[in-house]
């Protein structure tokens, strides 16, 4: 049996009523599994002794675990109100006090020359040690008191008492007694005939426990090492899954072969890039060529490609993706490019149109405002292979859209799609080539665990002639010095983006929204200019509508959201204004400022910050104004944020262990990485006898399904 086969409810389990089973299942455990899997949140060790003395030290209640010896009974309090304070000592002599409130039975209990073992809040009081919130054992009546000293061993004395006890995170009406006795049963009952979930061979090698040992010290350790062992075992399993189930996709689409007709001979020709190419103002830069012989070598080979293209914002990957695009159709194939946005999409169609229809090419915009008869149409046309290269959101991908013969998938700005999305548009035809395109970059480290089975690429140039942004910090209160320099630029021609951390006015903060600042800019601060206002509210048409007055310079200032923060391109625009930029994340950041230096003109990002600001939040202002390189800011960002929590990887559920944390098994990702790999290839099929519990693992109930891989 393995751990998620115990599909049997938690009412099975002794103790667990109906009640409690119901309690337990909103807190979303059903079932034995559910409830082996809810880790504790933290522990209380009862085993080591601590004695009185480090609560004597400390203003603070302080969590004491010692044997102590009663030596009296005292009474505060008069008649009804009388309670009960036993006096108590420990080994070296401190005195303390348990204080029994509502429990003057206790006295028959713990009598004079009692010995017990204590465990509880102590505070200093009134010039004494005391604990009203207590848990004792008695030890047997002709007891000495146990001359440990701190740091001795508890369970010495009570197996039973001496516990490392778990605690629960816990919902409204569970309590830490309910749930250990729950687990408690759980293990007891159904532990023993869990079964490993990685080869023995690699429990061995790293030194790990076997699953069900691994459970019953994750939820009751016999030892803090022990514990420790039991937490790596269990996050080494869940990472060594999440590796192999990649490493093992990467291998089957590499063993694959296209049935595309991309590798027809019809492909050598390139006659339509050289037509492309030859049509621009500009030639490539030596970085956008390196690429895109990587990318043609790979749709030349045999095996799909799985290639990630990243370069810095402005960098030109479009133009790449275009050109595989138009190769890709030349060999017969339709293309399918994919955009987070419709605005994107809208605009990455406009320059397909320009670029590529006058080669022939048949282009078709799909998105979800593409509706009714004209989608049928549409649709129809893609199907039967009437249209060459098809650009959308993931519209593109709905159930009912089909391919004649889609032979390259294309996906911009791949950091804005959740795992689900990407494959769901892979599944179209699995043999396609596929380009994921980022101008967030991954940082090395990150990239070669969380996206290891795909090739990169790096576009490290920018096009000639592109001047760094400058960059200046704004406390707020001088952003009037800000307007008057935008105005000068607009003044000289060029054009603006400000952007707002909320769409409209809020009670709940003072933070500036775009909603009151349109108006104000349009009013008062860049009176006489055309303001245009966007944010995500605003229906896909008009939307479209002020971001094609924008590129047409009828607008000249745009009052944003962090919308217009992926991939619009309107080179004459020189002034970035983001304002609370604090509250900005260093990724957003750079998309934003990104959106300006597009053309020949310098051009200007101001952030405009609060005096509130964190302590991460004014780091992150400095890294903005040091440094225009996105790598070098991804990997700051990285630093602040720790591997985990990045924009990549979070968005797009790369991450969904239970138990393993990538900002703190960052290591233990790479020793498992190392392994998967390993075994992936030695043992593809998991035929050996040692491996086939794993291959049963994967075939039964896959702990990450392949779905969750791109
Ligand atoms: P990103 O990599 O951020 O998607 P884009 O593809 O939007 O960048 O390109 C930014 C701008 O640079 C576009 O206006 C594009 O036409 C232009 N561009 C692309 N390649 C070159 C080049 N080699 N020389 C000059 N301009 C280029
Ligand atoms: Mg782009």
């Amino acid at each position: 049996m393995f751990l998620s086969e115990l599909r049997q409810p938690v009412v099975r389990l002794q103790g667990i009523g109906p009640k409690t089973a119901s309690i337990l299942s909103a807190a979303g455990i059903v079932t034995i599994n559910d409830i082996l899997r809810h880790y504790p949140r933290s522990y209380e060790d009862r085993k080591l002794i601590t004695g009185f003395a480090p609560a004597l030290r400390s203003a603070e209640p302080v969590m004491v675990n010692t044997p102590a010896i009663v030596t009296a009974h005292e009474f505060f309090g008069f008649g009804e109100k009388k309670t009960l304070k036993i006096m108590l000592e420990d080994a070296s002599g401190i005195p303390a006090s348990l204080v029994c409130f509502n429990r003057n039975f206790l006295a028959d209990k713990l009598k004079e020359g009692s010995v017990i073992l204590v465990y509880g809040s102590f505070q200093n009081r009134y010039n004494e040690l005391q604990s009203a919130g207590f848990e004792f054992e008695l030890l047997n009546s002709d007891s000495e008191l146990p001359q440990d000293m701190p740091g001795g061993d508890l369970s010495a004395y009570s197996r039973e008492f001496g516990r490392i006890l778990p605690v629960y995170p816990l919902t409204a009406g569970l309590s830490q007694k309910t749930l250990r006795k729950a687990v408690e049963h759980a293990l007891n009952e159904w532990s023993a005939n869990i079964e490993d979930e990685i080869p023995a061979p690699l429990i061995m090698e790293k030194g790990l426990l076997s699953k069900s040992a691994a459970l019953k010290q994750i939820h009751f350790p016999d030892s803090m090492q022990l514990l420790e062992t039991a937490e790596k075992s269990l996050k080494f399993e869940e990472l060594f899954h999440f590796q192999f189930a990649a490493a093992r996709r990467s291998f089957k689409r590499k063993s694959v072969n296209k049935t595309a007709p991309i590798r027809d001979t019809k492909i050598s020709s390139g006659s339509l890039e050289k037509k492309l190419t030859d049509s621009l103002d500009f030639s490539l830069t030596g970085s956008q060529e390196a690429v895109l012989e990587e990318i043609k070598t790979d749709m030349h080979s045999e095996h799909p490609m799985s290639r990630l293209l990243q370069g810095d914002v402005g960098s030109g990957k479009t133009l790449v993706a275009f050109i595989a695009a138009v190769n890709a159709v030349e060999a017969g194939g339709q293309a399918a490019f994919m955009a987070p946005t419709e605005l994107l999409a809208r605009q990455h169609a406009d320059n397909a149109d320009r670029l590529l229809s006058p080669l022939g090419l048949r282009i078709a915009l799909l998105t979800g405002s593409v509706k009714a008869e004209k989608r049928r149409l549409l649709l129809e046309a893609l199907s039967r292979g009437e249209i060459d290269l098809v650009i959308g959101t993931h519209a593109l991908f709905g159930e009912n859209v089909a391919f004649k013969k889609l032979s390259i998938i294309i996906i911009d700005e791949q950091h804005r799609f959740g795992v689900m999305q990407r494959l769901a548009l892979t599944d179209k035809n699995s043999t396609a080539d596929l380009l994921l395109m980022t101008a967030t970059p991954i940082p090395r480290t990150l990239a070669m665990t969380v996206f290891g089975d795909l090739d990169v690429s790096t576009i490290s140039e920018m096009p000639p002639g592109r001047l760094p942004v400058e960059t200046h910090l704004a406390a707020i209160g001088k952003e009037k010095k800000v307007y008057d320099f935008v105005r000068k630029e607009l003044n000289a021609g060029r054009q603006a983006y400000f952007v707002y951390p909320l769409i409209s006015r809020s009670d709940k903060t003072a933070l500036k929204d775009a909603e009151t600042m349109f108006e104000k800019l349009r009013t008062r601060y860049l009176n006489g200019f055309s303001v245009g206002l966007i944010h995500s509210r605003l229906d896909e048409k008009a939307k479209k509508d002020i971001m094609d007055r924008f590129r047409a310079g009828e607008i000249q200032v745009i009052a944003a959201t962090s919308v217009v923060e992926v991939g619009v391109d309107v080179p004459n625009a020189t002034c970035m204004i983001i304002e609370h930029a604090e509250r900005f994340g260093l990724s957003a950041m750079h998309q934003l400022r990104g959106r300006v230096g597009r053309g020949g003109h310098q051009s200007y990002a101001f952030l405009v910050f609060s005096p509130d600001l964190t302590e991460t939040g004014a780091a992150r202002l400095k890294i903005m104004k040091e440094s225009t390189d996105g790598f070098y800011i991804a990997e700051e960002d990285l630093k602040i944020r720790g591997p985990g929590n990045m924009s990549g990887a979070e968005q797009s559920g790369f991450l969904p262990f239970s138990i393993a944390d990538l900002n703190t098994d960052f290591e233990l990702l790479k020793d498992a990485r190392k392994s998967a790999t390993w075994l992936a290839g030695a043992d593809p099929g998991l035929l050996q006898p040692e491996n086939r519990n794993l291959r049963r693992l994967f075939e039964t109930c896959p702990p990450f399904s392949d779905e969750l891989m791109v």
